[in-house]
């Protein structure tokens, strides 16, 4: 919701009036000198929409002030071409909407146009998320991330490395808007208070790191592509055991941390898993996701896939002692199995604890067969709520 500057305004009395927090009023309006305000200035107020309100007989400002519940002033402030005490029956006049529920809906097929839809509307009601494309899928998709906070705990999670695995893109997503919501009406979640950790972090979200493979799991192949990945799919059109790229490369095979190992117990061919391309970082959507790890120096990741209710946190005993500190806290808020070893390698978390040796995770949300119903995503959501919170406050 955007208002306009007025003489004697600034933005702690915003912050005041709308009982938003100053740093979040601040962090939506990045380009402002907060102690100059210039009237007639545009300013941002994150958390709230505007809506109309038709006048009624007999309305006055102020009654309508007690009416819908917002101060005499948010009302003046909104509608400077109004005069107050000439208000006329059926006139409308614009008032300020706190948003209060969620905008994401993950119970659904959250494919790629959700996401984006999802995100647009985040980001005009929050202005304060910072979001930028980390590259192109080989269908040219952007790759988004979104980051909140500004804090010196870098902390990653990403979604949907693996094409089937797309709840965890609906799973990250409706967590972002918990927070989100949490911030600006400042409602603790499960007792704890968010905007201590809106300080403390700055959360990088990747939600979908495959957009081109979901989009085949839920919608079927594009046109152009379609006898190509029927061929990878060994002939069938039933994308549901899909977790690779759109040229059938497994994008959680692909990082260079014991890269040959892993190729010796797979396929070596292209195909809907488990291939891991002719050598590591060969495809666009691993090599961008590298990137960004390396230019932001994360000090934790947690990658989500299914299904297994377990928690990997263990790379040839290169971990940090914290990162078993971390993952005990993990299961013990959502009732997982933390594991240390499995005979798998090459994956993202892998390579970060390779490289950084610092604390990555691998959570595998739910149980059942991949790709795993939506109608579990409310408890698979409950689950994962408890990790996404210690995630952010360990
Ligand atoms: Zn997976």
């Amino acid at each position: 919701m955007d208002i306009v500057v007025r003489h004697g305004d600034s933005l702690s009395y915003y912050s005041q009036l709308f009982e938003i927090h100053y740093q979040l009023i601040i962090d939506s309006n990045p380009g402002i000198q907060p102690e100059r305000l210039s009237i007639g200035e545009r300013i941002r107020i994150p958390g709230y929409e505007s809506g109309e309100y038709q006048i009624k007989q007999t309305d006055s400002f102020w009654a309508i002030a007690e009416k819908i519940n917002v101060p005499l002033d948010a009302l003046l402030l909104m509608n400077p071409d109004i005069n107050p005490n000439r208000l006329q029956a059926g006139q409308m006049i614009i008032v300020p909407q706190r948003i209060t529920q969620r905008i994401v809906q993950g119970k659904q097929n959250y494919d790629y146009n959700v996401l984006k839809r999802d995100m647009r509307r985040l980001q005009a009601i929050y202005p304060f998320i910072q979001s930028a494309p980390i590259g192109k899928t080989v269908l040219g998709n952007d790759i988004p991330e979104m980051t909140v906070g500004n804090g010196v705990k870098r902390i990653h999670y990403n979604g949907s490395f693996h094409a089937n695995e797309w709840i965890t893109t609906a799973v990250i997503m409706t967590f972002l808007n918990d927070y989100l919501l949490s911030l600006t009406n400042q409602t603790p979640i499960r007792g704890i208070e968010t905007l201590k950790i809106y300080y403390d972090t700055s959360l990088s979200i990747v939600p979908m790191v495959n957009p081109d493979g979901v989009n085949l799991v839920l919608n079927g192949p594009p046109e152009a592509w379609k006898n190509r990945v029927i061929e990878l799919n060994h002939g069938s059109l039933d994308f549901s055991g899909w977790k690779a790229n759109i040229r059938g490369i497994d994008l959680n095979d692909q990082f260079p941390a014991k890269w040959e190992e892993e190729r010796a117990r797979n396929p070596i061919v292209p195909g809907p898993r488990d291939y891991g391309g002719e050598k590591p970082l060969t495809e666009p959507e691993a090599i961008s996701m590298a990137e960004l790890t390396r230019r932001r120096d994360f000090s934790r990741v947690l990658a989500f896939h299914t299904q297994g209710e377990e928690i990997y946190w263990g790379f040839e005993h290169l971990e940090p002692p914290e990162a078993e500190t971390i993952v005990r806290e993990f299961g013990r808020v959502s009732g997982y199995e933390p594991v240390r070893i499995i005979e798998s390698y090459a994956g993202y978390k892998d390579w970060f604890i390779q490289e950084w040796r610092r604390p990555g995770f691998t959570i595998e949300l739910g149980s059942g067969t991949n790709p795993l119903p939506i109608a579990q995503f409310d408890k698979i959501y409950q689950d994962a709520l408890g990790i996404c919170l210690a995630g952010l406050y360990l």
